[in-house]
């Protein structure tokens, strides 16, 4: 998209704003299907909480994919953004045996990773089919907050454990027709996720009636200058290759899955934000903008770091500034970054901002969520309007105390 298109929409809908352009999420799917050519059943599920509106799901759902959910409302905002039940996986970590059967009733295909509740539902539903989420123990990544299969992570069941998720297998007489493991959200390392997958598949060996396995991501894209990206295609190959040789052994063609929030939506995205006050301090130039952690959390969570060009003035003299919000709450998004130079009133872009943007905005402060527009086919298409005040009051019960204790003394 270019810097007119955006300063367009921020002309159109205001600031702060999401924008997510639809041909860069078709662009990374087919990059994937691509790389995975040679599988026979390959199927892709859209990781819903990474951007979870209904337009965005229906286009990703028009482009084949399948929907990774992690809670029962997910599997609805799927089912009502028109997915098949049978194209949605339900991989969620310590929610009740209960949403669990609720989601079955939907028709979806569910996935378990923990004994107790394994052990439950095959007693209750021995012949509901059930994935299985393995915990491999392989770290993915340096950063503890996304690299959830090393030892002592909550997500999924230890290979320790497979004598025991066997032995429940065997005495329910329940019916695994899948395998699972996501380890982290980032696959810097190849060989690291292949390692992995070795393992998966020595997992599955042991099931004999298998429909998919299931690796989940950890597809990594570039956030800023000089970031690693996962090589889809060299991946892709080796794979597949692996894939080939279980299958082989196994005796059945079994479909490939992958589950890819941030790939597909991550650099489709754009946050727009304006300038209120360039505020220089003794030590510092702070560039305040109309948003905060509010909206836009992972520079504050995970300590990562979006990309922000001021579209406003793009041949601006590079000048270093802290970019901040303004809500009463530290919420810095860069510290002395280097940005052409920003006057008040300009237009910042922050890249980067589709996956696990808007999806883990706040109302915090009281202020509203953003609106988010989808650009497709050279125009822009409002799909979340900005909140406004009513949005801020609904649900709010109005108990007037005062009132009451009058009434109560008459
Ligand atoms: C969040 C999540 C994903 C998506 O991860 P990305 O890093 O966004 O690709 C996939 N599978 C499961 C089970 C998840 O919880």
């Amino acid at each position: 998209m270019t810097s007119d298109a955006l300063l367009n929409i921020t002309k159109e809908y205001g600031s702060p704003v999401y924008v997510y352009d639809a041909h860069k999420i078709e662009a990374q799917y087919n990059r994937l299907t691509t790389a995975f050519n040679s599988v026979k059943k390959l199927k892709i599920n859209y990781a819903a909480k990474a951007l979870s509106n209904i337009s965005i799901l229906k286009f990703v759902n028009s482009l084949g994919a399948g929907l990774d959910t992690v809670s029962i409302q997910e599997v609805k905002l799927g089912l009502h953004a028109g997915f098949k039940a049978k194209d949605i996986i339900y991989t969620p970590n310590g929610v009740s045996l209960e949403e669990i059967e609720n989601v079955t009733k939907l028709g979806t295909q569910i996935n378990i990773d923990n004994l107790s509740i394994l052990e439950q539902f095959g007693n209750k539903h021995p012949n509901i089919p059930v994935c299985i989420r393995i915990n491999p123990h392989v770290m993915a990544g340096g950063n503890t907050n996304i690299s959830v299969g090393h030892i002592d992570s909550k997500f999924g069941i230890s290979i320790h454990q497979i004598p025991h998720i066997l032995r429940i297998v065997e005495n329910t007489g329940m019916h695994i027709n899948g395998i699972h493991m996501h380890t982290g959200s980032d696959i810097l390392d190849i060989d690291v996720f292949l390692y992995a997958s070795e393992i998966l598949f020595e997992t599955a060996k042991n099931f004999k009636d298998l429909e998919f396995i299931d690796f989940g991501s950890g597809f990594k894209v570039p956030y800023k200058e000089g970031d690693i990206e996962t090589n889809i295609e060299e991946f892709g190959e080796k794979l597949t290759a692996r894939f080939k040789t279980f299958c082989k052994n196994y005796g059945r063609d079994l479909t490939l899955a992958f589950e890819p929030g941030k790939f597909l939506v991550s650099e489709a995205g754009n946050f727009l934000t304006k300038v209120n006050v360039v505020k220089q301090t003794t030590s510092t130039v702070f560039a305040q903008i109309d948003s905060g952690f509010n909206h836009l959390i992972r520079p504050m969570l995970y300590g990562s770091q979006h990309e922000i060009e001021n579209i406003s003035n793009p041949k601006g003299r590079e000048r270093f500034y802290s970019v901040v919000g303004y809500i009463c709450e530290t919420d810095t998004f860069a510290n002395n970054r280097r940005i052409s130079e920003i006057n008040e009133g300009d237009i910042l872009a922050f890249k980067n901002a589709g996956a696990y943007c808007y999806s883990m905005s706040s109302n915090y402060n009281s202020r509203y969520r953003p609106a988010e527009v989808l650009w497709y086919n050279n125009k822009a298409h409002l799909i979340r309007k900005r909140e406004c005040f009513d949005d801020l009051l609904t649900n709010q019960i109005d108990v007037s105390l005062e009132q009451k204790k009058a009434i109560a003394n008459t």
